[in-house]
């Protein structure tokens, strides 16, 4: 059984899963499902899209160059079956993924090392760049309060001449709409 990686997202491809696309030049691409598919179709690069392990691995976000990644490597040549090293092989796994798990684990403490201070840099500026931020709670109320009755008052004085619109409208045209609405009775 061969498990494949996907052309686009570099995951497994189990047996059965995905799709397989065979160019015209005979060769085959390889996709764990219809998304990256569809990327590929779109001539999308992989590297570009940050969810994908190109990307990652691109841009430092994983582990690279590693010994350990030679156990996965594709290997055209087949082996003739031995149950010792059959044997072998399978105890030798376990081993190899606790290695590749703890090397895995420093590099990302290496990458996230200085994450504290870089996020303690950007709420420093974020205040320098915000300075109301500081400013005690109820002063900010005040100026909340503040605000709001600016905002009534306004709206206080549209609805007055809205009114005073309505009001004149009323006076001059009022003869006129009650002889229109006495005809239409009378038709009904
Ligand atoms: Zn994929």
């Amino acid at each position: 059984m061969r498990l494949d990686k996907c052309y686009f997202c570099s995951s497994t491809v189990y047996p059965g899963h995905g799709v397989m696309f065979v160019r015209n030049d005979s060769k085959t691409f390889r996709f764990c499902r219809s998304k990256c598919h569809r990327n590929f179709k779109a001539k999308r690069n992989p590297r570009k899209l940050a969810w994908t392990k190109a990307f990652r691995k691109a841009h430092g976000k994983e582990m690279v160059v590693d010994s350990t990644f030679d156990f996965e490597r594709l290997r055209h040549r087949p082996i003739k079956y031995d149950r010792n090293l059959m044997a072998k092989t399978i105890q030798v796994m376990q081993r190899v993924a606790e290695i590749r798990a703890a090397r895995e684990k420093r590099f990302y403490e290496a990458r996230m090392k200085d994450r504290a201070s870089k996020q303690k840099a950007e709420a420093l500026r974020d205040l320098e760049m915000n300075p109301e931020l500081t400013k005690p709670v109820q002063e900010q109320v005040t100026r909340k309060s503040q605000l709001n009755a600016a905002r009534v008052t306004k709206s206080k004085t549209a609805v007055e001449r809205a009114a005073a619109k309505q009001a004149r409208a009323a006076a001059a045209g009022d003869d006129e709409d009650d002889d229109d609405e006495a005809v239409d009775i009378d038709e009904d």
